[in-house]
């Protein structure tokens, strides 16, 4: 048995669901026993394109059979190419260094922050201010980015030079000398599907623009077309100095980046990987972009993402007992509950009837299907929503 296995041998770091999926195609999985379900997670945000994507899945056959990975002391074309893509899509003029995850990716922000931090100013500058309740990961250094404070329990002592501010207002005032960079998400994913102001937001930009101070914008889960733009820093019309991604980018493949306008920062031996930007990852996060570039400019996101927000919405108005509000943008939807056992059970009982969902922050229901989830799909999805929520 899966579980017994499970229990075992892998170390108890998630409180688990033990359904053996075996197979999926785009938004419906199933599992051993053949009971299909409406995938509206794709996993944490990761299989954008859906599972089983055979454009990907054959990119990748192609790839491997002939070269999976080459060390980064060589020029890797898939790599070249994913930049100029990522680079194209954002519309914003910088240069990318690949990594494998999130935590990863923001590693990279911060070791670039530091390092201008250093390299520019009269004063070594080393300070980031990050938000409450945001998430930057699980390494040391983002885990200490992320304002949780219940999450750094144990794992001390930390990098020195982080520190909360209670929301976008309280920024400024934490300013000083030795301040090189403030890092956020403009929607706080894990946080609890949390968009920041856009007004705010661009006003923080123009401040920190003159103060010399470097603006990160962790879309670890808002890129790659999630809020329904490319980036969510293109939806709010800001340029940050720096940006990271890396969920929804690879279909599934582990990958992540940092791009930068600071094109000139690092220099041979600043930053490496070994895995980083290899054929494998690039050439899936290629056929990613591939994807969703033409499935963006043929206007069918946008009308999937209409839909999804109407049936979402007609849910959010049937349970006002359960629901308080709809949060969110494109396929990054929160629906806030009334309290978390309630939240618990719609997770449960959302299992039972046959629909994945999340849970984010203490009370938000958490929706983040694959972005190229069809209306059949959608329609199912919640129609099985709303059967749980029948129920309770
Ligand atoms: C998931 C997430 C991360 C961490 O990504 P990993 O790949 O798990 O390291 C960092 N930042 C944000 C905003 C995320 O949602």
């Amino acid at each position: 048995m899966l579980k017994e296995l499970e229990e075992q041998y892998v170390l108890p770091t998630y409180t688990r669901n033990y359904t053996n999926f075996v197979s999926g195609k785009n938004a419906v999985l199933k599992d051993e026993n053949n009971k299909e379900y409406i995938d509206f997670t794709s996993g944490i945000g990761v299989v954008s394109v859906g599972h089983g994507n055979e454009r990907v899945a054959k990119a990748i056959c192609e790839q491997v059979s002939r070269i999976t990975h080459i060390s980064n002391l060589y020029a890797i074309e898939p790599q070249a190419k994913c930049a100029q893509r990522i680079v194209r899509q954002s519309g914003y003029d910088m240069k990318c260094f690949f990594a494998n995850s999130g935590a990863e990716a923001n590693e990279g922000a911060i070791k670039i922050a530091r390092k201008y931090g250093e390299v520019e100013g009269q004063v070594k500058r080393y300070k980031i201010i990050t938000l409450d309740q945001s998430f930057h990961g699980r390494t040391i250094t983002a885990l200490k980015a992320t304002g949780q404070e219940a999450m750094h329990n144990y794992f001390g002592p930390f990098p020195d030079g982080f520190t909360y501010a209670k929301d976008i207002d309280a920024i400024e005032g934490m300013i000083d000398e030795h301040t090189v960079a403030v890092m956020i998400e403009v929607v706080q994913g894990e946080g609890g599907v949390q968009p920041l102001d856009k007004v705010k937001v661009q006003a923080l930009e123009k401040m920190l623009k003159k103060r010399d101070i470097l603006l990160i914008v962790d879309e670890v889960q808002t890129g790659v077309y999630r809020t329904g733009e490319f980036l969510a820093s293109n939806l709010y019309e800001i340029t940050p100095d720096i940006i990271t991604m890396a969920k929804g980018l690879g279909g599934g493949v582990p990958i992540g980046v940092v791009m930068t306008t600071k094109k000139e920062i690092f220099k041979a031996g600043d930053h490496g990987s070994t895995f980083g930007g290899n054929y494998l990852s690039t050439t899936a996060a290629n056929t990613v972009l591939d994807i969703l570039e033409e499935y963006k400019n043929s206007g069918e996101l946008d009308r999937m993402l209409i839909k999804f927000e109407l049936h979402l919405n007609a849910l959010f108005e049937k349970y006002p007992k359960i629901f308080s509000s709809s949060v969110g943008f494109g396929m990054m939807r929160g629906l806030r509950v009334v309290d978390a056992p309630t939240l618990a059970s719609i997770i449960k009982t959302g299992h039972e009837k046959g629909v994945l969902v999340l849970k984010a922050g203490r009370n938000t229901l958490r929706l983040l299907p694959p972005l190229t989830i069809t209306e059949v799909e959608i329609i199912e999805g919640f129609k099985r929503l709303d059967e749980a929520l029948s129920t309770l």
